[in-house]
């Protein structure tokens, strides 16, 4: 079963205790069909909340402190529903794994992974359904060091290089950010791209009406942007 349908009840509960009043919940409610999850009914955290919860998971990473090891805690449970307190937006590189960076267990973090770690509408939708049904207060854009999207895509913007296959949609999304930080001539360009990039989407989000925006108005939602550091694991926030 998809996780984001089977967990379409996460807006029941939500709908029932606070109203429907959000478009998307509106449009979605008539496909629920009253089940409540239990994991849905645990109370929302703020969005400064979930930041400070991401940083010290991030903390006890870097320490070699993390508490998260057993993963068939909660299994039952989770079986019920999800409750994510925050989303993700990561670059699919098999070094960067947000769950462990933040030292947190499945159904903390929604997770949305791409090459480059760029929002696509897709993606959006995605985080819109995080956000709206699941209850995340904080979406982290999350760039990384040695990125070979932001490289491919420096390659391509500085030399011309012409890449194979389905590679060339990546680069015209990541252009942007990478074309930004080129303009100011930084001394190390892949962690000026790599950042850009990062603030690129973060900014995306923040102006993404009506679901994404109207949250971030209302205090409900927050955007940032971090970039994990594959040698230390240490997330820097840009
Ligand atoms: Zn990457």
């Amino acid at each position: 079963m998809c996780t984001i349908c089977g967990n379409l009840v996460g807006l029941s509960r939500r709908a029932l205790l606070t109203g429907v009043t959000c478009v998307a919940t509106a449009a979605m409610a008539p496909m629920l069909l009253g089940t409540i999850s239990p994991a849905s009914a645990q109370t929302p955290v703020s969005p400064a909340e979930a930041a400070q919860r991401l940083a010290d998971g991030n903390t006890r990473y870097v320490g070699g402190e993390a508490r998260n090891t057993d993963y068939s805690v909660g299994r039952a449970a989770r079986a019920a529903g999800q409750a994510p307190y925050a989303s993700i937006v990561s670059c699919a590189d098999s070094r960067v794994a947000p769950e462990l960076v933040f030292d947190e267990g499945p159904g903390d973090l929604f997770v949305v992974r791409i090459a480059g770690n760029f929002v696509d509408e897709e993606g959006l939708a995605s985080l819109e359904f995080g956000n709206a049904v699941l209850g995340s207060r904080l979406i982290m854009v999350l760039g990384h060091t040695s990125c070979g999207a932001i490289e491919a895509t420096i390659d391509v913007v500085q030399n011309g290089t012409e890449l194979p296959g389905h590679l060339p949609a990546l680069i015209r999304k990541l252009r942007p950010g990478i074309e930004k930080a080129i303009a100011q001539n930084p001394a190390d360009l892949l962690a000026a791209a790599t950042a850009e990039n990062v603030r690129v989407n973060v900014a995306y989000l923040k102006a993404a009406t009506p679901i994404i925006a109207e949250a971030v108005a209302s205090g409900e939602l927050d955007i940032v942007g971090g970039v994990y550091d594959i040698a230390t694991g240490k997330v820097t926030m840009v």
